[in-house]
């Protein structure tokens, strides 16, 4: 029987076993998901290969290291920089990046002009998905440093302050929190007033926060402004059909794994 898990740190809250072994089971596929705390990074590559996985997801704080220590990183991943699905070839370790594919199928419509919260793991993966669509985004941040990255893949970008002084008039149709800001505390990733501008009555911006599992308060806010929301529960799905597409080498749909993983994510 073929082993996977979701590795990362902390993990107990993971959702991922009940969504791939449903999958496995309903398919009949001859597998096993577990989880796996790991506390050092550099042992990534190693684990997987001694707990004789067949492939692993990948989850907050090691996607750059996984994408540091597969033997051979393919697609979107390589732009972004962050691998969370791996998948044993030939004793080889394959990365990808099912986040980026994950959040766009999410979209209810396509967004004419997008801002991003953040610019963390997350945020490299949603603006390298917009930019093959071609989307105009503008990466916002806190500070500064982070913004660098995304500098030199010729994204535009911004800190706080330079927001409120030059792109507060363009009219962004989708504000994205991709920030952990809101995911174990009670604070919002872009100051109240700026917000409370950005989803002011008749402007229409769409919110939607990466973050799944509880109405951040982002969310909160944006709802009581009018705009229509949508957390990160979609995304989490998205990201793991399109994963579970890997593990079983395309052996069934990503339509008909989505469908499958649905039924016990709604339960
Ligand atoms: P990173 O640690 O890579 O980046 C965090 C970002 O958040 C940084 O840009 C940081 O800004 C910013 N930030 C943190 N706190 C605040 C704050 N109080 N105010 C403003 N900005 C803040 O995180 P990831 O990109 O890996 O993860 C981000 C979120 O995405 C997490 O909550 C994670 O759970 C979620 N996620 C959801 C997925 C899904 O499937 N739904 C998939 C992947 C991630 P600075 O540089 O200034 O410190």
């Amino acid at each position: 029987m073929r082993q996977y898990a979701v590795i990362g740190n902390p993990i107990s809250h993971s959702k991922s076993p009940i969504l791939h072994n449903t999958l496995f089971q309903t398919l009949k596929f001859p597998a096993f998901y577990g989880r796996y705390l790991l506390t050092k990074e550099e042992k990534l590559a190693e684990k997987i290969r001694t707990l004789r996985l067949s492939g692993a997801n990948i989850t907050v704080p090691f996607k750059e290291a996984a994408f540091r220590q597969c033997d051979e990183v393919r697609g979107i991943a390589k732009q972004i920089g962050s691998v969370n699905t791996i998948v044993q070839e030939d004793g080889r370790l394959i990365g990808y990046n099912t986040d980026a594919n994950g959040f766009f199928s999410t979209l209810k419509r396509e967004p004419r002009r997008v801002l991003i919260l953040g610019a963390g793991g997350t945020s490299r993966a949603i603006s390298a998905i917009l930019n093959e669509h071609k989307i105009p985004f503008l990466v916002l941040n806190r500070s500064k440093a982070r913004l660098e990255s995304f500098r030199t893949l010729g994204y535009k970008t911004a800190t706080h302050e330079e927001f409120s002084a030059r792109f507060l008039e363009d009219e962004f149709d989708l504000v994205i929190n991709s920030t952990s800001a809101g995911l174990d505390d009670n604070e919002l990733p872009l100051p109240r007033e700026l917000l409370m501008l950005l989803f002011k009555r008749g402007r229409g911006a769409d919110a939607y926060d990466v973050i799944y599992g509880k109405q951040t308060p982002f969310l909160k806010l944006a709802n009581e402004l009018g705009a229509k929301i949508s957390d990160g529960r979609m995304m989490l799905l998205e990201q793991a059909a399109i994963a579970s597409h890997y593990f079983i080498n395309g052996a069934e749909s990503i339509m008909k794994i989505r469908e499958i993983m649905l039924r016990v994510y709604s339960a």
